[in-house]
């Protein structure tokens, strides 16, 4: 089991992961006004100066991409939220798999982390 101090250690850097994850989604995106949970993509800010025009002609393209970024950055977000409400019901660093405990270093490099080494899909 980790100990007290390790959880909130993790907790800590889950929060600050999670404000920072935040802080970027609100630069490429919005809340969802009807699921405050839900993210989405917003156009790029035409206040931006045009001065270069082909700007304007990739404007659809920067969408798209806008919309990718949005949603690996929400994608992070909800991997985010999720270990912390591991911490929440106990169950943080173990795995989901196997039930054993996630290594430290592991969670270390990536605290969002659900389970182990062996059972990781993606690296996630
Ligand atoms: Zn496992």
């Amino acid at each position: 089991m980790l100990s007290k101090e390790k959880i909130e250690y993790f907790k800590k850097k889950l929060n600050e992961e999670k404000k920072a994850l935040e802080k970027e989604l609100s630069g490429v995106g919005r809340r969802n006004p009807d699921v405050p949970d839900d993210w989405e993509a917003t156009p790029a800010d035409m206040n931006i100066a045009v001065s270069d025009k082909n700007e304007l002609a990739d404007g659809f393209e920067e969408m798209e991409s806008r919309s990718a970024i949005e949603n690996t950055l929400e994608e992070s977000l909800n991997f985010v939220k999720k270990a912390l409400e591991r911490i929440d019901n106990g169950t943080y660093g173990i795995c989901g798999e196997c039930g054993k405990q996630i290594d430290e270093k592991r969670l270390e490099v990536y605290p969002a982390a659900k389970n182990c080494v062996k059972h990781t899909k993606n690296g996630k």
